[in-house]
């Protein structure tokens, strides 16, 4: 039985019920949107806590991580090599001059964001890293994500990176605006990217408190924290 209180009760939860909960809700809202679960990749976002909670996340199953700064991720990608298929995720803005180092590690990049990073990024590989292009959907131009009037110039540069092989659009949802209008309004960018490219049909959005939004307007990949790892510990 998985315990279905509100946020309050959070922290009482252990982990794993935790883990319970948010997958029994990505389930329900998937139903809800007509969509099979099995579409959903849920990552689990562990930045600020240590490797300890990676361990116990991937004791339950856990195999997609997700961190936003390469100092941090590059020590807990190291710290936790011993385990099995894991794939890191890096979800954070990113400078370019750390983007070669962090594609060691990270099996899928959701921000790449402007010109500059994915040329960084085109390096001969063995396999092409998998990416999101990073869409900005506030009017704030420092928060992460390429504005969408260039977001279809930035992917066609991806397009011709062989380094690089598009997955499609992410974006972190504004906080002066509904979630649900904003991640529409990905949605139909997404039609945009997969006109150009049929493949990059994958959709990055959704965080703890706006999953349910982002399933219902497509989301494939949920970037999932303090709902499963409960309260991130101030940031060192
Ligand atoms: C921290 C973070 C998340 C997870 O946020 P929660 O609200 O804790 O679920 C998702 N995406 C990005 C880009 C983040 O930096």
């Amino acid at each position: 039985m998985v315990p279905n209180g509100d946020d309050r009760a959070l922290g009482q939860l252990s982990l794993a019920e935790r883990l319970a909960r948010l997958q029994a809700g990505v389930t329900d809202a998937a139903m809800a949107a007509g969509r099979p679960a099995s579409d959903i990749t849920t990552i689990v976002v562990t930045k600020f806590h240590a490797a300890g909670l990676v361990r116990e996340l991937h004791a339950l199953g856990v195999r997609n991580f997700g961190e936003n700064r390469h100092q941090e991720a590059s020590a807990k990608a190291q710290e936790l090599a011993d385990l099995p298929e894991m794939t890191w995720h890096f979800v954070g803005q990113l400078q370019s001059k750390k983007a070669r180092q962090v594609a060691t590690y990270a099996g899928v990049v959701h921000s790449i964001d402007r010109p500059a990073l994915v040329t960084a990024l085109s390096v001969p590989r063995e396999t092409p890293l998998d990416c999101f292009v990073q869409v900005n959907l506030t009017r704030d131009p420092a928060r992460g994500g390429v504005a969408p009037n260039e977001l279809l110039p930035l992917v066609e540069q991806v397009l011709e990176t062989p380094a690089l092989r598009l997955l499609g659009v992410m974006a972190v949802a504004p906080l002066d605006e509904g979630a649900r209008s904003a991640f529409a309004r990905l949605k139909a960018l997404s039609g945009e990217v997969t006109a150009l490219a049929p493949d990059a049909d994958r959709i990055s959005a959704g965080m703890s408190h706006d999953y349910r939004e982002a399933i219902a307007e497509g989301a494939t990949h949920l970037r999932i924290g303090t709902a499963i790892t409960g309260n991130r510990p101030v940031p060192g």
